[in-house]
């Protein structure tokens, strides 16, 4: 099993997925050209892609989705309050998830997990196969125990270091805006991103990445500096997710 971001941030984000020659997606941020360079740039093949996963209704998360999905010929899951959002309710292509559900999606075993974001029914995905999991987090505001609990046991972790607060307070946002992101159904700060590595870490995590970093609230550097005073991780550094790079792959 293996797995990469082709990119990641508020102007698009989508993780693909693969294991024993299929593959799936997890959100489409991007047109569908965007989309289908960066598969080629990871070397990937899009022939391959059986599924995309949607999480919310974000244009940085859904925009080229059903033209993917069109193109390729394959379904997408999502919530019901996702797909209603999005006008996929009466969709052929539409497979619906809950919060809960376990599903099988080529070939992998995927768990949609409630988060707490200011989208219509959000959730975010840990897809399991050969024994390895992987747990997918982008966009949530704090911290819940459900969250917490979902994400345990996970080998390869990518999760959110959106915002510095003193930048974002600093920054270019409007303060109703401000006040959205930084609350509890917003996005996760580079400390909460690190009081969550330090609640899920364990010594099986062979992946650890961190994304959805904001261009105007945040800089790579005070990520690093936030996630620097995880005991034992200097050893284990976490690699940081890119708005227009694809990354490296992650693989077992
Ligand atoms: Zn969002
Ligand atoms: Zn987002």
């Amino acid at each position: 099993m293996r797995y990469i971001s082709l990119g990641s941030g508020s102007k698009g984000n989508a993780t693909l997925l693969e294991h024993q020659g299929r593959s799936l997606l997890i959100d489409c941020g991007f047109s569908r050209k965007t989309l289908l360079q960066r598969i080629e740039s990871a070397q990937a093949d899009a022939g391959q892609l059986e599924a995309v996963l949607v999480t919310h209704e974000h244009g940085d998360h859904a925009k080229g989705v059903m033209a993917v999905c069109e193109l390729l010929d394959i379904p997408l899951y999502c919530s019901q309050g996702t797909a209603i959002h999005m006008g996929w309710i009466d969709h052929p292509r539409w497979q619906p998830l809950t919060g809960g559900d376990l599903a099988s999606v080529a070939g992998m075993s995927v768990a949609a997990v409630t988060v707490p974001h200011d989208a219509r029914e959000p959730l975010q995905f840990v897809v399991e196969a050969a024994g390895l999991k992987v747990g997918v987090l982008s966009d949530l505001g704090s911290l819940t125990p459900h969250v917490v609990a979902a994400y345990q046991g996970c080998h390869g972790l990518q999760l959110e270091a959106n915002h510095d607060p003193d930048m974002l307070r600093k920054g270019p946002y409007p303060p109703r805006l401000q006040a959205r992101v930084a609350g509890p159904y917003g996005h996760l700060s580079n400390a909460q991103c690190a009081e969550l590595i330090q609640r899920i870490d364990w010594p099986g995590v062979q992946h650890l990445t961190a994304g959805h970093i904001s261009e105007k609230n945040n800089h790579p550097d005070l990520v690093g500096q936030a996630l620097a005073v995880i005991p034992g991780l200097s050893d284990r550094p976490v690699r940081l997710l890119a708005q227009n790079r694809v990354a490296d792959w992650c693989e077992f």
